[in-house]
Order: C-alpha cells, then structure tokens, then sequence
C-alpha cells in the first residue's frame, strides 16, 4: 500500500562511518527494507567481513558461500551471489562471509584495487537484477573496502549516533571523502545523514541532533531514529524490525527515513 517514488536511474548509496557501531549496519538493512516493501528493488552489499547486514537479512553467510569477497576478486558476478531475503521479493543481498577479512591486505597488490567494486557494479553487471537502489555497508574502518565502496556510489550516507563523541572522526571520514573525490570519484557526494540511536530523555541526545543540523543542514534527515529495543532486538530473529515489528516506533521512523531519501532523490532530480 505505501508506494514510493522510482528513481529514473539507479541510485549506489554507501553507508559509511569508520567509527564502530554507529548504526550502520542496522540502518543498511532497515532503510533497504522499507524501500523494498514500498515496491522498490532493492540490493544490499554486505561489505563488512563480520556479516551483520547478512545476518540481519537472513542470507545465507557461512565460509564458502559465494559472497562479496568471490566478487571483489573477479571469481563470479553480482548476480551470481546474490540471494533474495525474506523480508520482500524485492529484497536482493550479497552476502559477506569471514573470507572477506584477508581481502583488506589481498587487495593491495591487485589490479585496479580501488575500484574493482565499481567494476562488479557496472550497469551490464547488474542488468539482470536491475535494483533502483544499491545500499553499501562498510566495515568501520577507512581501509580499502571502505574506499572501493566509495569509488563504486554516488553517495555517501553517513549514520551519527546522538552520543557523546558522536563528531569526532567525522572530519577523518570526511577529508577521506574529498581525496576520493579528489582523484577517483568526482561525482561522490555526501547526500544523507542520519541521527540514529536518539534518546529523547538525555539533553544530550538534543545537543548532538542541534549540533549536527547546525553543521550539515538540510543534508541531515529530518527523521531521527529512536533507541528503541525492537530494533536491537529483529536481527536475532533474522529480521529487520520493519517486520519484526511493523508498528514499533524503530519501524515506523526507518520507514520515514526510507521516504525521505526516496523523496529527496526525486526533488533533486537524482530520480
Ligand atoms: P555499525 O554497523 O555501525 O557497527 P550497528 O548497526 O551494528 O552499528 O549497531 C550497533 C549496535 O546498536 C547493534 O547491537 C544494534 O542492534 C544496536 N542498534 C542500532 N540502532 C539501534 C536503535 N535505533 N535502537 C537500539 N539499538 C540499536
Ligand atoms: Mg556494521
């Protein structure tokens, strides 16, 4: 029933902050899921050597499972590795499994190492399954997974918890996205950020959200994600928390943000 705007081409968006459970994974996986339920088709990357966004979709991730690292290193296509999830038809992943963490020192001697994800994402390579959209999950760190991932998209949506420190290492985040800029992907631009973990009972959580719109502005969506228990807990039962619990605030405000970014790739001709 809830129909969201098609993009008129495809929009690669990775999710990226090197600081450790921000909420990237949790937002991957929910954002993708609230635009495959709204009738998208959706593919998700599951860059990260832990498999969480994996997890949390329910694909299959164990060690030898055709997966993303097969794919970085030229063995099989996209299409090849990727399953469709539980939680929508829609709903495609390319799973990570622990073969995944060598491939940060493996890449280094490879040819054309910082763009070999953008090579497996090309428009031929993705013919087949034709997402609208393509959400990245980056492991937390600013190595060269996180870098092919920034080469192969053209945004960059980055998930702040509204904590304290919430700021720091952005700067970090964001000079190693202008270098990327700089000399391997003048189209990447920061587009999203997210608040995410939002406590409404600590004047802090309000700090950080005024704070962080004083300094992105509009890029920031007006959708804060709420801490909410429900979507700590949906990844343990292999679900988002959009059907884990389709009512719980955690699902209703991931689905805001779905529209949101939906609606602003629409406003700015990105769709
Ligand atoms: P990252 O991918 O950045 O490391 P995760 O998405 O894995 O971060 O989130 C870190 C932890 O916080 C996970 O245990 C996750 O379940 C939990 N978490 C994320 N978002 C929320 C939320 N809105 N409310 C409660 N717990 C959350
Ligand atoms: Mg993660």
């Amino acid at each position: 029933n809830l129909k969201l705007p098609r993009p008129t081409r495809r929009r690669i968006l990775t999710v990226a902050n090197q600081k450790g459970g921000v909420g990237k994974t949790t937002s991957t996986v929910n954002l993708a899921a609230g635009l495959a339920i709204a009738g998208l088709k959706v593919l998700v990357i599951d860059l990260d050597p832990q498999g969480n966004a994996s997890t949390a979709l329910a694909i299959e991730h164990r060690s030898g499972t055709p997966s993303v690292y097969e794919v970085l290193i030229g063995e099989i296509s996209v299409a090849e590795a990727a399953q469709v999830s539980n939680q929508s038809p829609n709903l495609y992943c390319v799973p990570a499994t622990i073969d995944l963490a060598g491939a940060e020192i493996e890449l280094v001697s490879m040819v054309a190492r910082e763009s070999r994800l953008k090579e497996a994402l090309s428009s031929e390579a993705l013919a087949e399954i034709d997402p609208d959209y393509v959400f990245i999950d980056c492991p937390p760190s600013l190595g060269l997974l996180t870098v092919n991932a920034m080469v192969a998209a053209q945004e960059v949506l980055i998930p702040i918890q509204c904590e304290y420190y919430a700021l720091e290492g952005l700067g970090q985040l964001l000079r190693n996205i202008e270098l990327v800029q700089a000399h391997l992907n003048p189209t990447l631009n920061v587009s999203t950020i997210l608040l995410t973990m939002y406590d409404g009972r600590t004047k802090l959580a309000d700090q950080v959200t005024s704070e962080v719109r004083g300094h992105f502005g509009d890029t920031v969506l007006r959708t804060v994600i709420p801490r909410s228990v429900k979507v700590s807990e949906a990844p343990g039962f292999a679900q988002t928390v959009l059907t884990y619990d389709p009512g719980s605030r955690g699902a209703m405000s991931y689905l805001d943000a779905a529209r949101e970014i939906a609606e602003f790739g629409a406003r700015m001709g990105l769709a």
